[in-house]
């Protein structure tokens, strides 16, 4: 169990399953850049946040949700939680997460969106068996299944976003094609970090396999 001061966003775990270097550039250097998509996304998250509560077809809807993990050390807030119920049973939340773009080719959106569940379970004591993710482009709402492998997935993120934030080593760059739409892409400097360590491990792999040979001054 984590204390309340141990407590990371979820929003992290996004950050860390895109890029380990863009999640310690973020949360261990506090280094953040808005461009064009991450100034749309946060006015979109505060749109739906303002909206308030309301009632829709027997279903209750709930914005702007606090949650809270202290198993897996997580804070946040659901975009939207709608509270169905089928007869007299008891009332299940359903988080529905809003993303501006479209569907992820990594799990990073269904991992926070597992998340958000998981903090619902702890705070509420009920199951969250599923949730949603609805993406503006296309405009569409996609049902995900809180199985059990997408609940290790997300608990293994937790854990390693904690150790990473713990060890306060900021990973070398990816320099690969996650770079380009990248927030963050002229503070990291990929390529040109990227090329000082593979030059920096060469000498020390070379080092390690001839240690007696004169080196250059
Ligand atoms: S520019 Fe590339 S390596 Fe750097 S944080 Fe972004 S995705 Fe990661």
């Amino acid at each position: 169990m984590y204390s309340e001061d141990d407590l990371l966003p979820i929003s992290a775990l996004q950050h860390l399953l895109f890029c380990e270097r863009q999640c310690a550039l973020i949360h261990i250097e506090q280094v953040w850049d808005e461009n064009r998509f991450t100034a749309e996304g946060r006015v979109m998250h505060e749109r739906v946040h303002e909206e308030g509560a309301a009632s829709r077809g027997g279903v209750r809807i709930e914005r702007g949700v606090a949650l809270r993990s202290l198993r897996l050390g997580l804070t946040g807030k659901a975009d939207t939680v709608e509270f169905h119920r089928a007869g007299e049973g008891p009332w299940r939340p359903y988080p529905v997460e809003y993303k501006r773009g479209k569907p992820k080719p990594d799990d990073s959106d269904k991992v926070q969106l597992c998340a958000q569940a998981l903090c619902l379970e702890e705070m509420l004591g009920v199951e969250v068996p599923a949730g949603a993710v609805f993406y503006g482009q296309p405009r569409r709402r996609l049902d995900v299944a809180f199985g059990e492998k997408l609940r290790k997935t997300t608990e293994a993120a937790a854990l390693k976003l904690h150790e990473m934030i713990a060890g306060g080593v900021t990973p070398p760059p990816c320099n690969d094609k996650r770079c380009r739409n990248c927030s963050l892409l002229d503070r990291c400097l990929p390529r040109a970090v990227r090329h000082s360590v593979d030059r920096y491990m060469g000498r020390v792999l070379a080092d390690a396999e001839h240690p007696d040979e004169e080196k250059p001054q």
